[in-house]
């Protein structure tokens, strides 16, 4: 049976280590790292998505400023917004919540906010920065990944990577990322052939497609280490329940480790997006020294 890796206690333990450098920071130079999010419209996943992300952000000791605007705002206004954030000293990341209202294009939006402080990792020259392998701010979702499988498998050198799904938020940094890892990378999307032999071949399986328990355990290369993104509600015998994208308890017969829907991957986007703000403010005042290890 396969070890469990728990996302949740590895993003309690992140949070605690950011706890401990942000206090550090504050008692020394007397900077305080800051996170603006702003939220435009009523969508109530975003709500409760935003509010998270604000309760995490003062508990781990950071200033957090929270703009909330009607969901007729015009893309200029929230133009306006960012280049006052991006102006704002106090503001070290800036998280525009996605999806935007239909009449505001998000590309434009992100790519408006100072790549310095675009703790999602969206920006163009961020996504850059990540494809040539510079330093630069990792999309939180697979930084997490990337944390967990560290943790897991230490040395990721050589071993056989495939990520299911393509997306510009998980699938391709993933991607990158473990690239520069040295490991040898699959994409495999909705276009694959033969998706369960490719996915039998893989060291290192990443799941992030959307389809509630697509990926069957016969697909799972014994002693694999399985990465589940996916977070679909299903209902089951009446009842609500999330699942991942992969078959949880047929993978687990055959993987080494596997990551649970929920606990696994989930709780280590915020604990990453906090990471990237204080990795933000460290190096918007030329601090590398103090920067914190992946
Ligand atoms: P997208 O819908 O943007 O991308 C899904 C990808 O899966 C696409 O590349 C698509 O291929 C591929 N795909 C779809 N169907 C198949 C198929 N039958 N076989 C192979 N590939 C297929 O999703 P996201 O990347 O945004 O999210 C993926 C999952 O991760 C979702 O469940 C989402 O909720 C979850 N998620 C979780 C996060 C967290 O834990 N905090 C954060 C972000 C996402 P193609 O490109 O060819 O269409």
């Amino acid at each position: 049976m396969a070890e469990i890796i728990d996302g949740k206690a590895f993003a309690q333990n992140l949070r605690k280590r950011i706890t401990g450098q942000t206090a550090q920071l504050k008692n020394e130079t007397n900077i305080q790292p800051g996170l603006a999010t702003i939220l435009v419209g009523e969508d109530p996943a975003s709500h409760v998505y935003v509010r998270n992300k604000n309760k995490q952000t003062k508990a781990v000791g950071m200033a957090s400023f929270h703009h909330e605007l009607p969901a007729e705002t015009t893309q200029q206004a929230l133009l306006t917004l960012v280049d006052e954030l991006n102006r704002d000293d106090a503001v070290n990341g800036i998280l525009v919540q996605l999806p935007l209202p239909a009449h505001i294009d998000p590309m434009t939006v992100i790519n408006a906010i100072d790549p310095d402080k675009d703790v999602d990792g969206f920006h163009i020259h961020n996504v850059g920065k990540l494809a040539i392998g510079e330093p630069g701010l990792v999309s939180c979702t697979p930084l997490g990944c990337l944390m967990l499988l560290k943790d897991q498998l230490g040395e990721l050198s050589g071993k056989n990577a495939v990520i299911v799904g393509r997306s510009n938020i998980v699938g391709k940094p993933m991607a990158a990322l473990l690239l520069q890892q040295h490991c040898t990378v699959t994409i495999a999307h909705s276009r694959t052939r033969d998706l369960a032999g490719v996915c039998r071949r893989a060291d290192i399986l990443v799941a992030a497609v959307g389809r509630p328990e697509m990926i069957k355990g016969d697909w799972v290369k014994p002693g694999a280490v399985v990465i589940d993104v996916g977070i679909n509600r299903v209902e089951i015998d009446g009842k609500a329940k999330l699942v991942g994208d992969v078959d949880y308890a047929a993978a687990a017969e055959h993987a080494e480790a596997i990551t649970p829907v929920p606990g696994g991957v989930g709780p280590m986007t915020i604990a990453c997006l906090l990471y990237n703000t204080y990795q933000a403010t460290c190096m918007q005042h030329d601090m590398a020294e103090r920067m914190m290890d992946l």
